[in-house]
């Protein structure tokens, strides 16, 4: 249905676009009703719901004016247009800048974890936050838990420079506790930028928290497994994390299933069990 803004309900919700895009969040969605629970995308919940304001149809209502489009002015980001997945990289990375935008920046952390690995990468995992190795060498996936994703990697029957990995958020939680929700919605729409810049075919969220923040579902690992996700038009499929997988190998014929899947879904060769 057609809707009318009022000029300064109009203004002070681009002023607020405005500011959500100097955080670095550019990406907002109308809540639809009914949506299935395949097709919900993380909840931005920090950003505004648009409101609107209805104006009820009368016979007499003569065509609307065109809406200056608030979110194509407000909602630019910075590498809207480039094309090239290693420059679109760059340039989030920049806006990321020194982030100071949660709390996270004075409870430790050594330095921001980006992400790591092939910009045109077909195939990309995502787990949760950096811990203490990442957070002292800047890459996601290097400790322990890293050397078990890289060999899940290669039991795929390629390496990590193959793929890109990233995580939900990009500084280490104290202790490595949990991140808060707020922490994962201020730094997703980073995430959710880089996924738009390297395109990848398939998304595998490693363990629960990159499920719930990414598909904004809260349901238990194994209602997550064995299935395909609509994450914004990307195929998205959940494993275990490898952390879990460290302390429960015995799970690691299950995240061999979600992987083959995987490889199925990318018209990989599936090696034969030996
Ligand atoms: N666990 C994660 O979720 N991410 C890392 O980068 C390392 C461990």
């Amino acid at each position: 249905m057609p809707v009318i803004l009022n000029p300064q309900l109009k203004q002070a919700l681009a002023e607020r676009l405005r500011y959500y895009n100097q955080l670095g969040i550019y990406d907002f969605y109308r809540r639809e009703t009914g949506a299935s629970v395949e097709d919900v995308p993380i909840e931005e919940a920090s950003q505004p719901e648009p409101q609107e304001e209805m104006t009820p149809r009368s016979a007499s209502a003569k065509p609307l004016p065109p809406q200056e489009d608030l979110l194509s002015t407000a909602n630019s980001k910075p590498e809207a247009g480039v094309t090239e997945p290693v420059k679109a990289l760059k340039i989030i990375r920049e806006d990321l800048g020194d982030c100071t935008r949660c709390v996270l920046h004075k409870q430790g952390r050594q330095q921001i974890v980006f992400g790591v690995g092939n910009p045109s990468a077909e195939l990309m995992f995502i787990g949760e936050a950096p811990g203490a190795d990442e957070d002292m060498q800047g890459e996601p996936f290097v400790g322990r838990a890293g050397q078990l994703l890289n060999n899940m990697i290669k039991a795929m029957g390629i390496g990590r420079e193959d793929v890109y990995i990233a995580n939900i958020i990009k500084c280490r939680p104290p202790n490595n506790r949990t991140p808060e929700r707020d922490e994962c919605e201020t730094c997703s729409p980073f995430l959710m930028r880089q996924i738009a810049a390297i395109k990848p075919k398939v998304i595998v969220a490693l363990g629960s928290v990159a499920a719930k923040t990414l598909l904004a579902i809260n349901a238990p690992m194994s209602e997550f497994r064995g299935r395909w996700y609509d994450f914004r038009g990307t195929r998205l499929a959940v494993t275990y994390h490898p952390a879990f997988l460290l302390r429960d190998p015995r799970q690691k014929k299950e995240a061999w299933k979600d992987l083959q899947m995987v490889m199925k879904e990318l018209g990989w060769k599936v090696p034969q069990a030996t």
